[in-house]
């Protein structure tokens, strides 16, 4: 296989949760050095051409020691105080990730420096937040993160929080369930125009959607969601959705979470083909033309078809989509243009 080098800027990976999940539990793991247990970790990233992404901050519930949390936990609202502890965790394992690497991973706050961080060939983290529960109602904190780099965030995970409502998992399920934006919720809107603050739809309901669709300066964007028509679930998005989108000028990131590419809705079936994923991208490229397109693996959240495996497996993915046909251009365009161009276009 002669695949062309084709860098891949991924639009969603929990990997800073692994890395501080680890380290809170005791038992370290190195990004540097490479771990089995990560689908992102430099070896990885060098040997699958990943020239950086967006790097989520989530934060799942307070856990007793010894407790393990089930997947209904999960949806449990949590507190601000909980939530803005653990995001500093992941601020600081970010900036102790950027120190360690000695020049091999650098946190970007602009897309003139996604540009600088490609050109120099190291991985360009930007910062992330998925779910805004460490986020206050005087939106304090949303001032010192921008401060320490934060530069993109979803209002909700798929649960409730004081500015909107999460979708739930249900399959097949639609992601219309519950009410839109609270008022909070459009103040946060607005704060994050201000700021230039990318604002990701993916996990949100969609009277939420709709909500934001209204009143948002900035062009819709979903960074790790998939076709509704191909897998039912409340995670990915209706035509009409994409249509919004697309009229926005918008992008939406393939997530390669098998539970969100399958029509049955398994999460956990590795023996899912690669060309479900070009399926997907098909539809996406109808809806919302070839700027529209880009890749949001949930690498380190989900898990994702064996074939592709890890971020080394980038390459096939893109051999792949060469082979559906897509030109180089366009492969190019999926695989970093398009979310390099959407931050622009958000004034990142
Ligand atoms: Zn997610």
């Amino acid at each position: 296989m002669n695949t062309p080098a084709i860098p891949v800027f991924d639009g969603h990976n929990d990997t800073l949760l692994r890395l501080e999940m680890a380290r809170a539990a005791g038992k370290p793991i190195s990004f540097m050095n490479g771990d089995d247990s990560l689908h992102i970790d430099l070896p990885k990233a060098k040997q699958g051409l990943l020239a950086g992404g967006l790097f989520a901050m989530f934060v799942p519930p307070k856990q007793e020691p010894g407790q393990t949390l089930k997947f209904e936990d999960m949806q449990r609202p949590i507190d601000q105080a909980h939530a803005l502890k653990e995001t500093l965790a992941m601020v600081s394992c970010a900036y102790r990730l950027e120190r360690e690497s000695e020049g091999a991973v650098r946190i970007c706050r602009s897309s003139s420096e996604l540009d600088m961080a490609l050109q120099d060939n190291v991985v360009a983290l930007m910062l992330h937040i998925e779910g805004a529960e460490a986020i206050d109602a005087n939106f304090d904190a949303l001032e010192v993160l921008y401060a320490a780099g934060l530069r993109s965030i979803g209002p909700v995970w798929s649960r409730n929080n004081i500015f909107a409502h999460g979708v739930p998992f249900d399959f097949p399920g639609s992601p219309d369930q519950g009410p839109g934006l609270t008022d909070l919720g459009r103040e946060f809107v607005r704060r994050c125009n201000k700021m230039h603050i990318l604002i990701d739809m993916s996990h949100l309901n969609e009277a939420g959607f709709w909500d934001i669709a209204k009143l948002s300066t900035d062009p819709l964007v979903a960074t790790h969601s998939n076709v509704h028509a191909l897998s039912p679930s409340p995670r990915n998005l209706t035509d009409r959705q994409l249509d919004a989108i697309a009229e926005s000028q918008g992008v939406v990131g393939l997530n390669y979470a098998v539970g969100f590419l399958r029509d049955d809705g398994q999460k956990y079936e590795t023996d899912t083909p690669i060309s479900l994923m070009l399926a997907h991208l098909d539809h996406l490229l109808t809806k919302l033309g070839e700027e529209g397109v880009a890749l949001g693996s949930d690498f380190d959240g989900a898990t994702v078809p064996a074939g592709i495996g890890s971020a080394a497996g980038n390459p096939i993915l893109i051999q792949a989509m060469l082979d559906h046909g897509y030109g180089e251009a366009l492969v190019k365009k999926i695989a970093y243009q398009n979310w390099l161009s959407l931050l622009k276009r958000t004034g990142i």
